[in-house]
């Protein structure tokens, strides 16, 4: 596979889906949990997503009492973490409620031939930053169902942001069995506590490729 400062092209097929995450207000400058520099990847992806006939977008969508929320936890402060029934748990500012603006995709998001949209978090008491799984490890999207029943071939994640709905989506892809490549210059992260670090180690030791979009472009 292509590295960066190498020239070689990679090539896509009809069967490669690209898998958009969570470009959503709330994550982008000016939202809630504005995820640094988010606006500019949305021209970057809205190029790659030219090469895909297959794409699906996904959409972070919680109830305004969500326990992911800081608010729902009298006397914790967002980025402080609790324990919850299924593990440790970042607790966030209030994002991404359902039927805000916060929640919208990016009307600058230019991908009309989109297929699905997957919306994660609607449990309130389970938060999902994956587009497979909830947090609890369990509680499944119906996305991997999806692209089985769809025979796909490759998946190339962008979006936001690459050390948690980037990286957890990747991660579960990978161990269920697909190829995955995350294409980092079409991602932006949080980074809080090092997680930046931990999620490229996480991805690299579960096989995900990590190529930049000149590779994809040319
Ligand atoms: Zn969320």
């Amino acid at each position: 596979m292509g590295r960066p400062g190498d020239h070689m092209t990679i090539a896509i097929s009809p069967e490669d889906v690209l898998v958009v995450v969570d470009v959503q207000y709330d994550f982008l400058p000016g939202g809630s949990l504005a995820v640094a520099g988010g606006d500019e990847i949305v021209p970057l992806i809205n190029q790659l997503a030219t090469r895909f006939s297959h794409v699906i977008l996904t959409q972070d969508w919680h109830p305004a009492d969500h326990i992911s929320f800081a608010s729902q936890h009298p006397g914790k402060a967002p980025f402080e973490t609790t324990e919850l029934h299924y593990g440790t748990q970042v607790l966030w500012p209030d994002h991404c409620v359902w039927q805000t603006r916060g929640a919208e995709i990016s009307h600058d998001l230019k991908i009309p031939h989109a297929q699905l949209i997957i919306r994660k978090g609607h449990n309130r008491s389970i938060d999902s930053y994956s587009g497979f799984q909830e947090a609890d490890r369990e509680t499944l999207t119906g996305l991997a169902g999806y692209l089985g029943e769809r025979d796909v071939g490759r998946l190339y994640i962008v979006g936001l942001a690459t050390d948690f709905c980037v990286a957890w989506t990747a991660l579960d892809a990978a161990a269920g069995g697909f190829d995955v490549t995350v294409i980092e210059d079409a991602t932006r992260a949080i980074d809080s506590n090092g997680s930046l670090a931990r999620a490229w180690t996480d991805m690299e030791e579960a096989g995900v490729e990590r190529v930049i979009s000149r590779e994809i472009l040319g």
